[in-house]
């Protein structure tokens, strides 16, 4: 709750944000797809405390309906479950479209389905935006400059990506991704946007995701071993998941129809980040080395030259308050025995 309660706080602290309904003139209906994930969540929160009128569609493969409870029977607020991979007409004005798994044991579970997910889910909602001329974002990712040899990473970067390993369905299918996007664009019109989002973190993460921040954090509350994967010397940069939220919104809302990368340049050495979390939660626990994944990217970190010019963003939360807001969010989780 208390969480909760800051985040709200920090929201409205946004002077742009209004919490009342917009008068219907200037009120946008917004189609989130993957809004009952981590950052479709709260993506929607700040959409609907803007005053906007939000439809989500989600097929909840790692999404939670409790992620977004709280607007449920709200008369701006509407809940479908729908697989994007079969199409779906409605009439709305702008699409987030941010329906795929991102962690990598969740889509290397069925990586046939991660394909289809980004490629048939993209087609049918840029063939949804075509028919009813509404603005479409794509949340892409770094992860399509695979392995960089450039650091950091560009726009300009066309990346590293082995297109037949474990990672591939992900990396090669949000590219596909952009492919669509761009042909969208240039054969039909489309007013598209591209999020390249780098890793992100924060509450209402799935806590057992496998991705390396909530991995931690719940090692350390459970007092267990910190598992790190390889020799820890692989970086990346984290973001707190309000920064991406403010970004996706003003990207969206910005005429700059380039991909732009979006996350935090303040780059850690996974070990170093598991010091940080052992350090915040529990210096008892130990750190052990596991074998390495496959085609583990070795270094990633933003260049948000792009986001800072056109959108006059940059990220304002530091890695350690990021974490400790987000071990609070899981504290309680345990203490109300929700995990
Ligand atoms: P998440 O797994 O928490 O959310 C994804 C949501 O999409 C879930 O609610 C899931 O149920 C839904 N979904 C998956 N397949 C679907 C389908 N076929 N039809 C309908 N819904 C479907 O992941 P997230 O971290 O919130 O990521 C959201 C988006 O942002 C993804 O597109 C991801 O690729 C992108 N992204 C996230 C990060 C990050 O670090 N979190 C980094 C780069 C890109
Ligand atoms: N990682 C780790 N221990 C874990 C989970 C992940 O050392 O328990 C590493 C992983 O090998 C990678 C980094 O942390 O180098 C980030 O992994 P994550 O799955 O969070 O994101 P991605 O690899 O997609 O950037």
């Amino acid at each position: 709750f208390d969480t909760e309660t800051r985040t709200l706080s920090y929201i409205r602290s946004r002077s742009f944000l209004p919490v009342k309904s917009l008068p219907p003139g200037q009120r946008k209906r917004i189609l989130v797809t993957g809004g009952a994930g981590f950052v479709g969540s709260h993506l929607v929160d700040r959409l609907m405390l803007m005053g906007q009128e939000v439809i989500v569609i989600d097929n909840y493969f790692t999404g939670r309906k409790s992620n977004i409870a709280h607007w449920i029977g709200h008369p701006n607020f509407e809940l479908i479950r729908h697989d994007v991979v079969d199409p779906f007409l409605i009439e709305v004005d702008q699409i987030y479209h941010l329906a795929c798994p991102a962690s990598p044991p969740h889509y290397q579970h069925n990586p046939i389905k991660t394909v289809k997910t980004s490629v048939m889910g993209t087609i049918n909602m840029l063939g949804l935006a075509k028919r009813v001329k509404a603005r479409f974002l794509l949340a892409s990712t770094s992860e399509i400059y695979g392995d960089p040899e450039v650091h950091p990473q560009t726009e300009t970067y066309w990346g590293n990506v082995n297109p037949i390993g474990p990672r591939a369905c992900y990396d090669e299918g949000k590219r596909v991704a952009e492919t669509l996007t761009y042909a969208y664009r240039h054969q039909d019109h489309v007013n598209v946007r591209v999020a390249r989002i780098f890793n992100t973190y924060g509450p209402r993460m799935n806590e057992n995701d496998g991705r390396v921040v909530s991995n931690f954090i719940m090692q350390a509350l459970r007092g267990e071993e910190l598992t790190i994967y390889g020799d820890g010397s692989q970086t990346r940069s984290f973001q707190y998941i309000h920064d991406l939220v403010d970004a996706l919104i003003l990207l969206m809302n910005n005429d700059c129809d380039e991909p732009v990368n979006l996350g935090n340049p303040d780059e850690y050495t996974i070990r170093s980040l598991a010091e940080l979390v052992r350090d915040e939660v529990n210096p008892d626990c130990k750190i052990t080395t596991l074998k390495a994944t496959i085609d583990d990217p070795k270094r990633r970190k933003p260049d948000i030259s792009r986001a800072e010019d056109k959108l006059g963003w940059k990220p304002t939360w530091p890695v350690r308050q990021g974490i400790q807001e987000t071990v609070q969010y899981f504290r309680r989780q345990m203490e109300a025995g929700l995990i």
